[in-house]
């Protein structure tokens, strides 16, 4: 199966902005991406002409919870981020399977139509899987949510029955991946079990850590609401030997198939130790401004050589606004970020939601990016202004996307 899209312009991202470009798909391929002008002398069919719209790859959504979707405005503006996640867990005991299960549906939805083509998600409730996947066109890569407090051999078991049930799974229908919930609420034991594992099957690995202040404090020091919460029931001698990232470090946790989440705060030499091993860190603008954390480190990070993705976590950590409904969208992350960092070039925040992703994937050789042998993965939005403006008029595009190709085929069909 053939396609070829022409458009006003095209943006590669391994190139520069392509003026009356057009793009060709063979199955779930591109084939060829360049000027109408130059276009090889078969161009694929159907031909369609797109207009005055911007073809982009696809944007990746480097982590979320879509299982929590519909927890939207539900709990109470935090206190404290240990007053969040106790609202948190205790909003989850009161749900039942099918809500977590439409929950999840609602949240593909809503990345579908505002431009998300893959998406990294926490599965905290495994049995959804696989059904949840045939409901959607979204690459979704499925990282199983992992929470073990105490020491000894649950954890092994833990891990074991968790990798069993996944490996049953009908791998074409998305990745997998663990996904140690945090820090905080795992032990070294379970770190270092999931870690092995990970390696041998070549998953990803996806944590939160060092999100809070509460956390670094607990890590750090051995007090704070965190520590005195968690001390009656999680095994705490991990505690006063140093920041979460040190603790990872100890474990042998950091490496290149860590997806770092959130990384808000950093010890002396954490930045070198997440750069040297290679981690990916994956910031979520909107819900670092739902809990108030400090400014995210994003130059100590990049300065090591830290890859930084973005992400949107889930609805349950981002606040309503007057401007916008409270939707996943990673536009409203991109531009949120924008709006705590507005000397970032467009350009480089637009990386962070596609090249820099599928690099964290261990896909940067076919996704997040338009050109010959990429997956066929690709976005359209209108677009009226001059080309150089190009990178400006994504990063400010707001409602639906005009069309949306995941593996060679349209999950939306585009508007012209
Ligand atoms: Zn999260």
């Amino acid at each position: 199966m053939t396609l070829s899209l022409r458009a006003r312009i095209a943006v590669p991202l391994i190139g520069p902005p392509i003026d009356d470009a057009v793009v060709c798909v063979s199955d779930s391929r591109v084939t060829w991406c360049g000027p109408w002008k130059g276009r090889p002398a078969f161009v694929g069919e159907p031909l369609i002409d797109l207009g005055e719209q911007i073809v982009l790859p696809g944007l990746i959504n480097a982590h979320c919870h879509l299982d929590y979707t519909s927890m939207a405005g539900l709990l109470p503006s935090p206190r404290s981020f240990t007053d969040w996640i106790k609202g948190l867990v205790a909003l989850k005991s009161s749900w039942s399977t099918t809500e977590f299960g439409d929950s999840w549906r609602k949240g593909a939805e809503m990345l579908l139509r505002s431009g998300t083509t893959t998406v990294c998600d926490v599965e905290a409730i495994p049995e959804l899987l696989p059904a949840v996947w045939s409901s959607t066109p979204l690459r979704v890569i499925s990282f199983r949510e992992l929470i073990h407090l105490k020491r000894g051999d649950g954890a092994r078991d833990l891990v074991n029955n968790a990798v069993e049930a996944m490996a049953k799974l009908p791998v074409e229908a998305g990745g997998l991946g663990l996904s140690p919930h945090a820090t905080y609420s795992t032990t070294s034991d379970l770190l270092e079990v999931a870690g092995a594992v990970a390696q041998k099957r070549q998953w990803r690995l996806m944590t939160h850590v060092s999100e809070s202040d509460e956390e670094f404090e607990m890590f750090m020091y051995r007090h704070g609401p965190m520590f005195e919460w968690l001390k009656g029931q999680r095994d705490m001698s991990d505690c006063g030997l140093g920041s979460p990232v040190q603790h990872l470090e100890r474990i042998g946790f950091l490496g290149e198939n860590l997806i770092a989440i959130h990384v808000n705060h950093l010890w002396r030499h954490d930045a070198g130790l997440l750069g040297r091993n290679k981690v990916s860190v994956v910031h979520c603008p909107r819900s670092h401004a739902y809990f108030h954390h400090l400014k995210f480190p994003r130059t100590d990070l990049e300065r090591t050589g830290v890859n930084i993705c973005l992400g949107t976590d889930s609805l349950a950590s981002t606040r309503r606004t007057e401007s916008e409904p409270v939707e996943l969208d990673m536009f409203a992350e991109m531009r949120s970020f924008f709006e705590a960092a507005p000397s970032i070039p467009p350009e480089t925040i637009l990386r962070m939601a596609t090249m820099n992703a599928s690099r964290a994937l261990g896909k940067a050789n076919e996704l997040g990016w338009i050109g010959e042998g990429a997956l066929a993965d690709l976005i359209v939005i209108p677009f009226a202004g001059e080309t150089s403006q190009v990178y400006e008029a994504i990063l400010h595009h707001r409602g639906p996307v005009a069309g949306s190709l995941i593996a060679g085929r349209w999950a939306i069909e585009p508007r012209l």
